[in-house]
């Protein structure tokens, strides 16, 4: 509406700043952490900058919810959801929290003047398949600030203000930090007095309700509606409903939708996919079962006479989909996916009744001469899909190995320059 929703936009800044892939694991960024904090502490003779940017990136991928809404819309929707959101410090709060009260930069936000556009909330909205099948509505509770009602948003009775005397109107305060000996730093951050507002309201002219705060917290009840087929990550958005801020037009509440994984079935766009297991009998001798819907639905599946169902394959049902978003009388396919179990071991005589019934064996075909020149071999047990987690672990590891060289590198020059 007014061009201002989450863009996909720059996503890896963050991992880069920690140098990580962005598959990191928590383990893998609380390290890269540490050892970029530690590089770019200010009392080390770091860049405070830098070291702001390292800490505020990790404040953000070290909370699944914050990564994640960070990985698909990038800075900028992060942004936008710290606003009322709540759950977002200040990005200074890291710094007292791990670093001994220290502040750096200037707090505060910008104060343009005019018709400022206010922040857009975003939550996430946690909804399960049954849900999406069926459509729901949810029904969430949440606090906002409103314009207080009896001043209109003016703070006063009389509806005047005054310049706030702590910083001249201005909102910010400069105050002055030792580095260490002869060297001093310029910090800016929000005056205390307005809360960077750069105005005070005389104690006698406040307005009772609001006690000159201009906005009350409201509680309201907001009416979530899931369509039938709506896609994670689809974004269901409330105009209008986030924080109220005087001179603001206010901003959006956004929900997005995080589809929870399903024990039975998986989504993939309009089609429904199920693990179904099967013996070796049934797979070669016909099977039939009852599949519960995602609606209650008792689903009777079976195979056609003489059919044989192969190790690792699928069959679908028509129109047992999902159904489409807002177009519900159509649904896409419902894909059975088949395991087939088959025996540990089979005793002398099975081995025997089974030669009588099924087609002969290949390996018979093989001459003595060719036997001759072969040579022989022993068939192991492996675990496959461990052995593939292994290699890739051993191969990610060798790629951080050489990743890590290049911060070091990069200390040394900047060592050499100074
Ligand atoms: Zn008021
Ligand atoms: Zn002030």
């Amino acid at each position: 509406m007014f061009g201002r929703a989450p863009k996909k936009s720059d996503n890896t800044k963050y991992y880069e700043v920690l140098g990580v892939p962005k598959t990191a694991s928590p383990d893998e960024l609380k390290k890269a952490y540490r050892k970029a904090a530690i590089k770019n502490h200010p009392d080390k003779g770091g860049d405070p900058e830098k070291f702001k940017e390292v800490a505020h990136a990790y404040e953000v991928l070290s909370d699944p919810e914050k990564r994640e809404i960070y990985d698909q819309y990038g800075e900028d929707a992060l942004k936008e959801g710290m606003g009322g959101g709540g759950g977002m410090h200040d990005p200074f709060d890291i710094f007292s929290h791990m670093f001994g009260g220290q502040q750096f930069g200037g707090g505060g936000r910008s104060r343009g003047r005019g018709q400022r556009r206010g922040e857009d909330v975003i939550h996430p909205l946690k909804v399960s398949l049954e849900e999406v099948y069926n459509g729901t509505t949810k029904k969430l509770s949440l606090s906002r600030n409103v314009l207080c009602s009896k001043c209109r948003g003016k703070g006063s009775k009389s509806g005047a203000s005054m310049k706030c005397a702590g910083c001249r109107g201005t909102g910010r305060k400069i105050s002055y930090r030792e580095l260490g000996p002869g060297m001093m730093q310029q910090v800016q951050h929000a005056c205390n007095a307005c809360r960077g507002t750069g105005e005070t309201i005389n104690d006698k002219d406040r307005c009772p309700q609001c006690k000159g705060n201009k906005v009350v917290q409201e509680k309201k009840v907001l009416e979530v509606v899931v369509e039938k087929g709506m896609q994670d990550k689809q974004k269901i958005t409330f105009a209008g409903e986030a924080d109220e801020e005087p001179d603001t037009i206010t901003g959006d509440i956004v929900f997005v939708i995080q589809l929870k994984d399903h024990s039975k079935f998986t989504r993939k766009g309009a089609d429904l996919f199920y693990e179904h297991t099967l013996s070796l009998t049934e797979a070669l001798c016909g099977f039939r079962f009852v599949l519960t819907h995602l609606d209650g639905r008792q689903l009777l599946v079976k195979s056609n006479p003489g059919e044989v169902i192969k190790p690792d394959s699928f069959k679908a049902i028509d129109d047992e989909g999902m159904p489409i978003f807002q177009r519900h009388s159509m649904k896409g396919k419902l894909y059975i996916h088949f395991t087939v179990e088959f025996p540990e071991s089979l005793s002398v005589d099975q081995v025997k009744a089974l030669e009588g019934i099924l087609p002969p064996k290949s390996s018979m075909k093989l001459t003595d001469m060719e036997l001759d020149e072969c040579e022989e071999t022993t068939l192991h047990i492996v675990n496959m899909e461990e052995e593939m987690k292994r290699k890739q672990a051993h191969a990610q590891q060798q790629a951080y190995d050489e990743d890590d060289d290049e911060p070091q590198g990069a200390q040394r020059v900047q060592c050499a320059q100074q």
